[in-house]
């Protein structure tokens, strides 16, 4: 398998059958999960820079099918203005079997963009600044607003226009993005690319995917936002 933890089955604390069919749900967050989140994914000290609050926020419940071919539930949160188009886009990408290593809150990583990435953990919000660093005014990224989703990060990287490199040496397989050179076949099923059947079906939903290079430079591959 592309991580060492792919065969924990510990990751995953949800029944996958306590949701009926492949489409998710998504609620206001639960205190529990607020608890979770504080001062780790949401900073009260961030939130007027950032510009949104907690009923901005859904929790939700995302079905997938995981890279040993199980389906299994996943968490994440997402603005409520994006919330309901992505879970009609996890649908589609289960129904098409696209694979998704996991899907969990970035809390369980205490917050880290960089410990979720080298996990290849599939994550959407998280009050930060670009590249990982801390929120100033004027370095916020999108993440912040639950407006971005990255999937499947270790398998498609963060490449530096410059040099072709990313920053996490787990994933030096996957800076050459000729997936067909890749050497694990459920990494293959998992690239992201403009010839992806999930390239297609996140920009059909109007998304913007960030890995063609075209914005910074830099190919952030892994990485789907929907801003306006
Ligand atoms: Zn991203």
């Amino acid at each position: 398998m592309v991580s060492s933890s792919s065969n924990n089955s510990s990751d995953n604390t949800i029944d996958p059958d306590s949701i009926t069919g492949n489409r998710g749900t998504a609620v206001e967050i639960p205190e529990e999960i607020k608890d979770k989140m504080r001062g780790k994914s949401y900073k009260e000290e961030y939130a007027s820079i950032v510009g949104i609050t907690w009923d901005d926020l859904r929790y939700c419940q995302i079905p997938y099918i995981d890279f040993n071919g199980n389906r299994q539930i996943g968490e994440m949160i997402l603005n409520k203005s994006v919330a309901e188009d992505a879970l009609d886009i996890f649908e589609e990408l289960y129904n098409i079997g696209y694979p998704i290593e996991k899907i969990r809150l970035i809390d369980e990583y205490d917050a880290s963009d960089y410990q979720s990435i080298e996990d290849n953990n599939t994550s959407a919000f998280n009050m930060r600044g670009t590249n990982g660093s801390e929120i100033t005014e004027g370095n916020v990224s999108n993440h912040s607003k639950g407006v971005c989703i990255d999937i499947n990060p270790q398998i498609n990287p963060w490449i530096d226009g410059d040099t072709g490199e990313g920053t996490h040496e787990n994933a030096r397989e996957y800076w050459n993005r000729d997936y067909t050179q890749w050497s694990n076949e459920t990494a293959k099923k998992a690239y992201i690319g403009e010839d992806s059947e999930i390239y297609r079906i996140f920009t059909e939903h109007g998304w913007r995917w960030l890995g063609g290079g075209k914005e910074s430079g830099n190919s952030d591959t892994q990485h789907f936002d929907k801003v306006n």
